[in-house]
């Protein structure tokens, strides 16, 4: 199989090296995974690292060109991989894809409701579409694709996970991002809803809360924010120096893997983040 889309980066070059492994690193197995937004950063990335695991991956993304290219990817590191383009903020839209992924490939085993938007600026700036918009996609995209595979995978009985990337911005008030971190505040509580209700039913649910990670959606709003230049150059440093100890696209992606295994309800990501999410139990909006 050839990869389309030019040459492979050298991440991805990386991840086909290291998918040349023995059976002890495949503890995925048989698993079908889903994964939205997968045809970028850490969606991509997650694809990958489930694909290296055995898994058999569902990769949606809004750009079906780049979901393509992930699915080609992980059909070349594990079994198969399957493109399918999906707004996933469009309730009808996700009906369908969860239909087609439903009929054609199975139960998941695994949800990881990843799409996200950015929406940086201060809320005085915030339209009422800006609102609707990064609620839409960051918010109502993980109601859809938790609610259009819950009922099947506590029907089928073997039990299940659903990972919904949230930030570490769900609790770090902040004067840049208030649409944004309202949007993962939601996600971080829709999340620990759906594990106190799910996991009687066998359903693990995590919510993952990444630092700041130099990806698409980073790149989109670095060069917005009330503090102009030294904030874009701020977060720039900040995104090097995470990516540096480890806490990049694919540091995540291992992160997502690991909660999945260990069934773990909340993932900071950074021991920035743990600290961070600590500090706003004890002191919130301090
Ligand atoms: P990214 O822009 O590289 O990837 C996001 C992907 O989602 C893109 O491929 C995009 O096409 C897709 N997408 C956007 N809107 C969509 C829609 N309506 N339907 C389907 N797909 C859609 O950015 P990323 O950093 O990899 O983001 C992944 C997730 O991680 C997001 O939810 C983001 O909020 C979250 N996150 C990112 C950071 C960071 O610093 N990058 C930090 C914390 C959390």
């Amino acid at each position: 199989t050839g990869v389309q889309g030019g040459p492979l980066t050298a991440a991805e070059s990386r991840a086909l090296r290291r998918a040349r492994v023995g059976p002890e690193r495949r503890p995925s197995e048989g698993s079908l995974v889903v994964v939205t937004g997968a045809g970028s950063g850490i969606g991509r990335a997650t694809a990958l690292a489930f694909a290296e695991r055995g898994a058999e991956v569902v990769a949606a993304d809004l750009d079906l060109a780049t979901a393509q290219r992930t699915a080609e990817l992980a059909g070349l590191l594990g079994p198969a991989g399957h493109p399918y383009q999906v707004d996933v903020s469009d309730i009808d839209a996700m009906e369908d894809f969860a239909k087609s992924v439903l009929h054609g490939h199975g139960v998941p085993d695994v949800v990881v409701n990843n799409a996200g938007i950015g929406m940086a600026g201060p809320f005085l700036d915030h339209s009422a579409d800006d609102w609707r918009r990064v609620l839409d996609v960051n918010l109502w995209g993980v109601v859809h694709g938790s609610r259009l595979f819950a009922a099947q995978m506590v029907e089928r009985g073997q039990g299940g996970h659903i990972v919904n990337t949230s930030s570490a911005a769900a609790f770090t008030p902040s004067r840049t991002l208030p649409a944004y971190a309202t949007s993962k505040a939601a996600v971080l509580m829709l999340s620990e809803c759906l594990r106190a209700e799910l996991r009687g039913k066998g359903i693990g649910v995590s919510a993952i809360c990444p630092g700041i990670v130099d990806t698409g959606i980073t790149r989109a709003s670095r060069f917005v924010g009330v503090d102009g230049d030294q904030e874009a150059r701020s977060r720039e440093r900040a995104s090097r120096a995470y990516a540096r100890r480890g806490f990049g696209p694919e540091g995540v992606a291992k992160q997502i893997v690991a909660a999945v295994r260990d069934d773990r309800a909340l993932v900071p990501v950074t021991p920035e983040a743990r600290l961070g999410y600590l500090a706003s139990r004890l002191s919130p909006a301090a």
